[in-house]
């Protein structure tokens, strides 16, 4: 039981304010000390939810849930990344901090670097961003940079100006970066009182798995958990260097959050498919949109495209689920992220242009 479960049980009602965000709720996991200013928006603290659409689907008494940390303060789980990142570079003295992004470390990077007072430079494929994480980069007051190229280009350039310039790199090589990422599994745990048997996530850079398989085997070590999750790595097929076993020049996918060609923790990512008798395996853009709708009008979770990624491979690779396992698929950011894709990919019914009619509006309704 959690603290805030036991406190629940008690009747002291505590209330959302009572979440201090992930640094001071795992201060004793994480490289900080009482000279790091936290700097938080309260992030974390995301909702495990049951997927009983999706179980029903695999069958054989196999528990699905979705850890959904598209509920995260900027709706990605970017934000446990740099809620340390950017702590870090405070306490370094740095003044500004650059990422390259597809969208979500962007608005991260901007929301947490305006909050410490700091500038934060963005570079983005230019086209290649949705256009609500666009949206938040500008709100948030970020220099943003679109570069004609792909993520792994604005990468190359962002490691090299970061290299020659007094600014801070918080992209996913940014150790601090992981470190709170890995607090995403801690939850899991807290939630279920052990590790599930698979973890399903999507794979871009290869930072988030490794993060997962950093906090489980953290939580394992000092029996937190007995066991430890196979680790089921998905990446769209357009976009899968790390099934392929090679770079991708020209990365291509609707998941435009994991369209990356040259992972920057490739290295990482195989120990963590070794060492966790894990697997990468690749989805095509239709069955993530299968599962993406599936999520959407069977379970009433919206998540962007890379996110259902994870239950696209989920529902691809069932016969493997063992009977009775519990599984959790991560669901890396919000819907809202996307609007464009949940308007052009849906079966929803929509009729438009309609008289402010009541018959009219109840014939349309079958009545
Ligand atoms: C960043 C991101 C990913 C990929 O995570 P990696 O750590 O790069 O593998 C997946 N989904 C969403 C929504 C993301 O923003």
């Amino acid at each position: 039981m959690s603290l805030l479960q036991a406190l629940r049980r008690l009747g002291q009602g505590p209330t959302m304010q009572d979440w201090p965000g992930l640094i001071e709720a795992y201060r004793s996991w994480l490289p900080v000390s009482d000279a790091t200013p936290v700097i938080t928006l309260h992030e974390g603290a995301t909702p495990l939810i049951p997927a009983p659409v999706i179980a029903e689907r695999i069958g054989r008494g196999v528990k699905v849930y979705l850890k959904y940390d598209g509920l995260n303060p900027t709706g990605s789980f970017k934000d446990r990344g740099m809620t340390m990142a950017i702590s870090k570079a405070k306490e370094a003295g740095s003044e500004a901090v650059i990422c390259a992004s597809t969208g979500n470390t962007s608005a991260a990077a901007a929301a947490y670097a305006r909050r410490g007072g700091m500038r934060a430079f963005v570079l983005i494929p230019d086209g290649y961003v949705a256009q609500g994480k666009l949206a938040q980069a500008l709100l948030y007051g970020a220099e943003v940079l679109a570069v004609q190229g792909n993520f792994d280009r604005a990468l190359a350039i962002v490691r090299e100006v970061s290299e020659r310039h007094p600014v801070t790199l918080v992209n996913s090589l940014n150790p601090y970066r992981l470190q709170g990422q890995k607090t995403a599994a801690f939850e899991v745990v807290d939630a279920l009182g052990e590790a599930p048997d698979w973890l399903c996530i999507p794979v871009g850079n290869a930072g988030n798995i490794s993060a997962y398989w950093m906090g489980f085997n953290n939580y394992r070590a000092a029996g937190r958990c007995r066991r430890l999750p196979r680790m089921m790595g998905f990446q769209a097929a357009g976009s899968a260097p790390m099934v392929l076993g090679h770079v991708v020049e020209q990365p291509d996918t609707i998941a435009t959050a994991i369209r990356i060609g040259n992972p920057v923790n490739r290295d990482k990512a195989l120990v963590v498919e070794a060492e966790s008798n894990g697997a990468f395996m690749a989805v095509t853009d239709a069955e993530i949109i299968e599962a993406y709708k599936l999520l959407g009008s069977g379970e009433g979770v919206f998540c962007e495209p890379a996110s259902a990624a994870s239950v696209a491979g989920l529902l691809k690779r069932r016969e493997e689920v063992p009977a009775g396992a519990t599984v959790v698929c991560v669901l890396t950011g919000n819907g809202l992220k996307d609007p464009t894709t949940a308007i052009e990919h849906n079966d929803s019914k929509f009729h438009t242009g309609l008289p402010p009619d009541t018959d009219v509006v109840a014939q349309v309704m079958g009545f």
